[in-house]
């Protein structure tokens, strides 16, 4: 007979999921109700609020899409472009490389502005490019690339596809929660995120807002989104204002409470000081791993407090260390992706994992693991380091 599973306890330092609360796991066991029952409309209504608080946007169409990341990117695109429209995509890693693909999917042309990995998007580019496509209607691109843990100026990117009258597609996926995303005041067009990132519920949501431009748009579109599933016109039947709520799909009623109680944990700690906690710990733990000798792939100022792709020393074996860390440590933290892989390890520190025991945690267990594996490293001084940045 085959037994209940019981997965073994992690400390989960990679690029997500993130370390997940007792209490959003707790919330998850509550009772299933009906996903119109009045109790829990009533809570539909505090996630968009508190989801409205996490985006810092008063957008009416601001909700969980009930599937993960890379369908909160698919609504944005398959609403947003038509067949024949021309979008232009910055890329700077893995994530804006599936921008590409979805517009194409969506039977738009994707003008690519390429910048280097491990650097923020540079706005002179994206300046240049839609000068030289007047005919551009969307601008896309990836606040916090995950894949190397570079962080772009969102703002001023917004503001260039602005000037040319393009409307913006932003992921803020790994962004969400860790560091701001300002979607009123930068006037991003559309915004999706994920659950399990900086938010650190479990995966299998992605929050969305749209604004009313946005929205205009996805309103008076001559094509039918191609997308069933993801078409905001009929999603809205059930998670629009104006009181009747009507079935479009079964929402998945557990992972919303797990999301709300999530979001609930955001507020009561406060966005200012959850973004400060991500810094403040970040430091640490990037002083801990410079004092070890490992150096960072993303330059001081454009790096993601909550996604550190650090270089793997020379001659030290990427899966060996990585697995030895999951066997003896129980930790995990994320390989390289793309064009990185096998050359860095990505230590994420994410929402609920971003705390100064997981960082003691990672900087022993790398001081023991390189070691033993005769790696160049400097022994005793990483936890040091990151202890003289935490302890008041
Ligand atoms: C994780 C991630 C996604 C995809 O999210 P899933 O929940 O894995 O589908 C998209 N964009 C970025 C930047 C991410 O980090």
């Amino acid at each position: 007979m085959t037994k209940p599973f019981h997965p073994p306890q992690r400390t989960l330092m990679g690029p997500g999921p993130s370390d997940v609360s007792p209490r959003v796991l707790e919330a998850l066991g509550r009772p299933t109700i009906g996903h119109l029952d009045p109790a829990f409309v009533g809570m539909m209504d505090e996630v968009k609020a508190l989801l409205q608080y996490a985006f810092q946007t008063r957008n009416a169409l601001t909700m969980p899409v009930s599937a993960p990341g890379s369908a909160g990117m698919e609504t944005c695109f398959t609403n947003l472009v038509e067949p024949g429209d021309k979008v232009v995509i910055c890329q700077n890693g893995v994530f804006g490389g599936r921008m590409k693909e979805n517009v194409e999917r969506c039977g738009g042309t994707a003008v690519m502005v390429e910048n280097e990995w491990g650097h923020a998007i540079d706005p002179n580019k994206l300046d240049e490019t839609l000068k030289a496509h007047p005919d551009a209607k969307i601008v896309a691109f990836v606040h916090a690339e995950t894949s190397t843990g570079a962080q772009s100026d969102a703002k001023t990117l917004v503001e260039i596809a602005h000037h040319h009258d393009c409307l913006t597609i932003v992921d803020a996926v790994t962004s969400l929660g860790g560091t701001p995303v300002l979607v009123d005041e930068w006037q991003i067009d559309a915004v999706y995120s994920g659950s399990q990132k900086c938010l650190s519920c479990t995966p299998g949501l992605s929050p969305i807002s749209f604004s009313q431009r946005a929205l205009d748009k996805v309103r008076s579109r001559t094509h039918k989104v191609q997308s069933w599933f993801l078409d905001l016109n009929l999603v809205m039947g059930y998670w629009g204002d104006g009181g009747k709520r009507t079935y479009h799909h079964t929402a998945p009623v557990n992972a919303l409470y797990g999301l709300h109680e999530a979001l609930v944990i955001l507020k009561e700690e406060g966005l200012e000081n959850a973004w400060a906690r991500h810094t403040k710990h970040h430091q640490a733990l990037c002083a801990g791993l410079e004092a070890m000798g490992l150096s960072f792939v993303v330059a001081p100022e454009h790096r993601l407090p909550q996604l550190n792709a650090v270089t793997i020393p020379t001659g030290v074996d990427d899966i060996a260390i990585r697995s030895t860390l999951l066997n003896d440590y129980a930790l995990e933290i994320g390989a390289g992706l793309g064009v990185m892989a096998g050359k860095v390890w990505r230590i994420g520190l994410m929402g609920h994992a971003c705390n100064a025991r997981n960082i003691y945690l990672c900087l022993s267990a790398l001081d023991d693991v390189l070691s033993r594996a005769g790696a160049p490293i400097k022994r005793g001084v990483a936890v040091a380091a990151a202890q003289a940045l935490l302890k008041d």
